[in-house]
């Protein structure tokens, strides 16, 4: 059983009351979670580190990028193990999409910041500089879909422009930020530079989100949460961030080479078991290839290896999309049932015939709905 505990001011500490990560292979109890319910000794511990971190060069910002990404990409096993046990995900995807891109995350800013030139715009009477300072505190809150790949993408520019940061992972898949933090405190990075707490989103997040002190909010996940952390920071001028939800479409058109197009879509599909903001959860396939198309691709997914969805509570949603669906006239090509075993798993599902103003075609059935 791993404690996951809150890194604050350089130190690793619990809250007196945790909660259960589940795993979403099993349903065990993986790891026990801080609860955290507000943020002030983690603004404590960013205000007093930010001006030290700031007052460094972008040069040696960069080199702590470097830094991080070296240590990450020694112990890139034990990262890809921890995303896989905490979501589910195959190993494999764990490896080459989540602990890979978290590296390279640290490595691209650290590239961008030696690329950085000075920005000057003359006019007739006068000469514009573009100044580039840290904002001061910055509260980064990330979703579950791809834990540390997300919150890397964060953290990496906000160390280089010389904030000091309090990061919220999701409070389902915890493992990887607690495990970055450790490889932060290890290689050295000065305490408080990087504090990051453990809880749910309504608490610890909306904590964050309301600090006076937090001057700029880097917010990913559903649109409905997204929702409430702009009418929370809007009032506030603070500088926001939103990634959020999307409904994609893959569009193939009658002249694709199915060799490589039926591949493709289905990967677009069904990659981390459709739960990306970007998947092609939708497929507008040209009538005169459809036949073709589907028997093909049909015939790929039986050999797809796809994780479970993240939770109960998510398969839940998806199995009432799968019964909308059906109420909208869909027919079930493939999947639709929950096999019998523990965790969250259900089976990867394909429905055809549906208008695409139905709800099924245009809501978002991975992540919180919009309310
Ligand atoms: P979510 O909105 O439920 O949670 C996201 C984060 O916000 C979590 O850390 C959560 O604890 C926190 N949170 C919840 N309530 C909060 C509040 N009141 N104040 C501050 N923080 C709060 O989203 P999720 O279910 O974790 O993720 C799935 C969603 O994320 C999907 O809609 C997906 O499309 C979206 N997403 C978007 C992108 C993108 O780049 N656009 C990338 C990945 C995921």
């Amino acid at each position: 059983m791993i404690q996951v505990e809150n890194l604050i001011g350089g130190e690793f500490v619990v809250t007196p009351e945790c909660f259960e990560d589940i795993s979403p292979l099993d349903g065990t109890v993986i790891a026990q979670i801080p609860r955290t319910r507000d943020v002030e000794a983690a603004v404590k511990a960013a205000a007093s580190a930010q001006s030290e971190w700031g007052g460094l060069s972008i040069s040696q910002r960069c080199d702590w990028l470097d830094k991080i990404a070296d240590s990450l990409e020694n112990q890139i096993e034990e990262l890809a193990r921890l995303e896989s046990l905490d979501t589910g995900k195959p190993h494999d995807v764990a490896l080459n999409v989540d602990a890979n891109r978290s590296v390279n995350n640290f490595r691209f800013f650290a590239e961008f910041g030696r690329s950085m030139k000075s920005e000057i715009f003359e006019m007739s009477d006068a000469t514009n500089y573009v100044m580039r300072k840290p904002i001061g505190i910055v509260g980064l809150i990330s979703p579950w879909n791809l834990p540390l790949y997300l919150l890397s993408w964060k953290i990496a520019p906000a160390l280089l422009m010389g904030n000091s940061i309090i990061a919220k992972p999701s409070e389902i898949t915890p493992l990887t930020a607690h495990f970055f933090g450790k490889v932060c405190t290890e290689i050295g990075l000065p305490a408080g530079v990087l504090n990051i707490v453990h809880g749910y989103g309504p608490e610890v997040g909306q904590a964050i989100v309301e600090h006076p002190e937090i001057k700029a909010i880097s917010f990913t996940g559903g649109t409905a949460t997204g929702k409430i952390v702009a009418a929370t920071a809007a009032p506030m001028f603070k500088k926001l961030s939103l990634e959020l939800g999307g409904k994609n479409a893959s569009i193939v058109m009658d002249d694709a080479d199915l060799d490589i197009t039926v591949p493709g879509v289905l990967r677009a599909s069904f990659l981390n078991s459709g739960q990306i903001c970007l998947c092609g959860s939708r497929v507008l396939i040209h009538s005169t290839i459809y036949d073709e198309f589907i028997s093909r691709y049909l015939e790929l997914l039986k050999s797809f290896e796809i994780g479970p969805v993240i939770s109960l509570e998510h398969r839940n949603k998806v199995m009432s999309y799968i019964k909308l669906a059906q109420d909208e006239g869909g027919v079930i090509l493939a999947g639709g049932q929950i096999p019998n075993k523990p965790g969250a798993w259900i089976e990867p599902t394909v429905i055809a015939g549906l208008s695409h103003k139905s709800r099924t075609a245009t809501e978002e059935i991975f992540g919180r709905s919009m309310d």
